[in-house]
């Protein structure tokens, strides 16, 4: 990474963060099991469990994350708000802080500057990154100029600690007491709750860069983690997002679990949430393809001019798969734009186009995906005689088309 000697000073433990983070969740245990075993299975208390966990997981994810972090879409001052009270409510710092580290992080991936920097081990970026004071905590806040701009986030940073206080375990106590359980609304709605939701932030940052696939960029440690993305409100995604940052889904699949975009999803749906920003269907297709390019490259190195040739093979294959995608995307957009202007006979040439460049799009894709199959098996101990008969089968597929 940069070299830059001033950037690794001796660091100084926060005395604070490490006796929160590590005796918080111990009191949380016990806490609540105490509770339990007293007063049996706490249904009011659960309730209260579940409405702050949602007000400061959403808060997390959608505001701090996607809207205040990376701004994938907009949104008015009183969601604006509802983020920065819960967010704090969440106790990971102010917005200001939170969001300008977490922009390092995006851009230094991986490297010296990242703040949570898996290279330095999974418990580091879990949570002993927090440890620690962060001597860049000045310089990092330079890429945030329109959170320093903005007065709500200001009013904030400033009155953080009060937050955490009053929203973290006041209101979740003030709940407890209108059903009849303080004390368990504390422990339930304030304690426990803000543990788990500490972890399930603490998990992107580390099990989401370990395990898990890596379909859309091998540039970067980031995973995309099915089993991760229910617990983490759909942040598990984490390589399609470490790719695509400013689009304000991870799982962008329908059938991908991401609460969060369900959320921004509904709030657009009524009016609070506007401009969602997403990248177009072809840009991540061609990140797709070009991870399984650069996975088949890698298996087919062995020096062979056959081998080569195969990767030339493949590198036409997916320039046609591109093309077919761009003109079947071409097509649709003339067809919704003729649905407004044109004649009838003009939008019944553009459905046959549509119909004839999907067919084409299927066969591309199918044909990518048996070149792949056969990449896939190819091993490495196999002879000159072998590599042919992959080249020729290789040729076989993009020419039966
Ligand atoms: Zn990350
Ligand atoms: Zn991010």
């Amino acid at each position: 990474m940069n070299m830059a000697p001033m950037e690794t000073p001796e660091r100084e433990l926060n005395y604070l963060n490490l006796f929160w983070l590590t005796t918080t969740p111990v009191l949380a245990i016990v806490g609540v099991t105490w509770y339990w075993l007293h007063n049996g299975f706490p249904w009011a208390n659960l309730l209260v469990f579940t409405l702050m966990y949602l007000a400061t997981g959403l808060s997390i994810t959608a505001g701090y994350h996607r809207y205040y972090s990376h701004r994938s879409y907009e949104c008015g001052k009183g969601l604006q708000l509802f983020y920065l009270i819960f967010g704090a409510a969440a106790a990971q710092n102010s917005v200001l802080n939170w969001a300008s580290d977490h922009r390092d992080h995006h851009r230094y991936v991986d490297g010296e500057k990242d703040p949570y920097n898996i290279g330095k081990g999974f418990f580091y970026a879990h949570m002993g990154w927090i440890f620690y004071a962060d001597p860049l905590a000045d310089e990092r806040k330079k890429n945030a100029p329109d959170l320093t701009k903005d007065p709500l986030v200001l009013w904030q940073d400033r009155w953080y600690p009060f937050l955490v206080v009053a929203v973290s375990f006041g209101l979740p106590t003030f709940l407890g007491l209108l059903m009849g359980h303080p004390l368990g609304g504390f422990l339930w709605g304030g304690l426990f709750r803000m543990v788990v939701v500490h972890h399930m932030t603490f998990l992107i940052n580390s099990a989401a860069h370990v395990w898990g696939g890596k379909p859309y960029s091998m540039n970067n440690s980031a995973r995309d983690n099915c089993f991760l993305a229910p617990l983490t409100f759909g942040e598990g995604y984490h390589n399609f997002h470490h790719k695509f940052p400013a689009d304000w889904r991870n799982g962008i699949r329908w059938h991908q679990f991401d609460i969060t975009k369900w959320w921004l999803w509904a709030t657009r749906t009524i009016g609070l949430t506007s401009k969602l920003k997403s990248v177009p269907e072809p840009l991540i297709l061609k990140a797709r393809l070009e991870v399984e390019m650069e996975k088949a490259k890698q298996k087919l190195s062995i020096d062979s001019s056959i081998l080569e040739k195969a990767q030339e093979v493949l590198e036409n294959g997916r320039e046609s798969f591109l093309l077919a995608m761009e003109r079947y995307q071409k097509a649709k957009t003339d067809y919704s734009r003729a649905k407004r202007y044109w004649s009838v006979t003009m939008r019944r040439e553009i459905r046959n186009d549509i119909r004839k460049y999907s067919k084409e799009l299927a066969n591309a894709r199918r044909s990518w995906n048996q070149a792949m199959d056969l990449v896939n098996r190819f091993s490495y101990s196999y002879s000159g005689a072998k590599s042919i008969v992959l080249l020729t089968a290789l040729a076989d597929i993009f020419k039966s088309r």
